[in-house]
């Protein structure tokens, strides 16, 4: 399957803006005069590199990928959902399809680029609805968002099940693992090559500790890969932040901490489902639980008065009655436990 049959035909069409540092090929240059930047040093003067090249090599060496099969936003994952949709789905006309509840920004930027969104309420158990959403595709459905582990369930879906919809649905499967190393599940990266309609999104927001930076990544087939680097802004990912991530992933390692909040978030599960008004705490392979509580507005007023914020899902169709607690340190959690036994 060539998955460039689902890309918007202005897209396809697209000469991208060239940059100084597009045209500059090699060479031994010490006197820049080309990008109208300041010839003072300050550490800041220089357009950073368009393309990312070095942080693209170590990317591909962590996660086992190719460098051509990376797209790395600057504004996090959400970067790569927006671009996802300007690239497939044209507005007015095309659709997408998402499992329901789910992630908050796949609905908001269907909506900003005018792309009609039909949400699939998961199955028993939060299960992936596989039939149901291929039964709600036509001829203009252009992607399937699926979130594996998922927000807010904290569930995440059997790889097999995913691949069996990328399989069967004619258009592009997006698989957002923002919390797969959570997960017991392998991340479907290893299954891109053969799946060219599969589109892989991670970050370096949750497991890897820095939200703060806005690093987000999406892998795909080198076809895809191409035209989110054409539809992308320029210089989206800015120096320091290229700089600071490659010294990091070069000195991090997340195992510790991503086994201490797996050891906590069954702790913390064990504990909430003790507690007399949780009437429900859902299987959670991420970093936070879904709980389901007799009276959640004020279990919530309750907590922030105490100085602890959880996030409240009441108002999320399919969450009705839900707090999600994300997993903390060992003494925040049993701050919150603590708390909400005398609630
Ligand atoms: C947190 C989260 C992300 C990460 O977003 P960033 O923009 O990379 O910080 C992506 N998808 C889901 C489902 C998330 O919960």
């Amino acid at each position: 399957m060539n998955p460039l049959k689902f890309v918007r035909p202005n897209i396809l069409a697209l000469s991208p803006y060239s940059t100084a540092r597009d045209e500059f090929k090699g060479g031994d240059i010490s006197v820049w005069l080309d990008a109208n930047e300041s010839p003072y040093p300050s550490g800041l003067n220089r357009y950073p590199d368009p393309h990312q090249k070095r942080l693209k090599d170590a990317i591909a060496k962590l996660k086992g990928v190719r460098p051509d099969q990376i797209f790395i936003g600057g504004s996090g994952s959400d970067e790569a959902i927006d671009l996802t949709y300007r690239i497939f789905c044209r507005p007015e006309i095309d659709n997408a399809i998402a499992i329901a509840p789910s992630y908050g920004v796949y609905t908001v930027s269907a909506e900003i680029n005018d792309v009609e969104l039909r949400e699939v309420r998961l199955g028993d158990g939060y299960s992936l609805p596989v039939n149901a959403l291929l039964n709600a595709a036509d001829e203009n459905s252009k992607l399937i968002w699926i979130c594996s582990p998922n927000n807010p369930t904290g569930n995440a879906f059997p790889p097999s099940e995913i691949i069996e919809l990328a399989e069967k649905f004619d258009g592009i499967v997006v698989v957002d693992e923002a919390y797969i190393d959570f997960s017991p599940y392998p991340s479907l990266l290893s299954v891109l090559d053969s799946h060219p309609n599969l589109i892989v999104l991670q970050t370096f927001s949750k497991a890897w500790g820095m939200a703060s930076l806005r690093m987000g990544m999406a892998f795909s087939s080198p076809e895809i890969s191409d035209l989110y680097g054409r539809v992308k802004y320029p210089y989206n990912v800015n120096g320091p932040t290229q700089e600071e991530l490659l010294r990091r992933i070069e000195s991090t390692d997340i195992r510790a901490n991503v086994e201490e909040i797996i050891s906590e978030r069954k702790k913390l599960a064990g504990r909430l489902a003790s507690l007399p008004r949780i009437k429900e705490v859902y299987p959670s392979d991420a970093n936070f639980i879904l709980a389901k509580v007799d009276n959640p507005d004020e279990m919530y007023d309750f907590l922030i008065a105490n100085g602890v914020i959880v996030r409240n899902r009441n108002r999320v169709k399919g969450c009705e009655g839900c707090l999600r607690f994300t997993v903390g340190t060992p003494e925040e959690n049993t701050r919150v436990v603590n708390l909400l036994s005398n609630f």
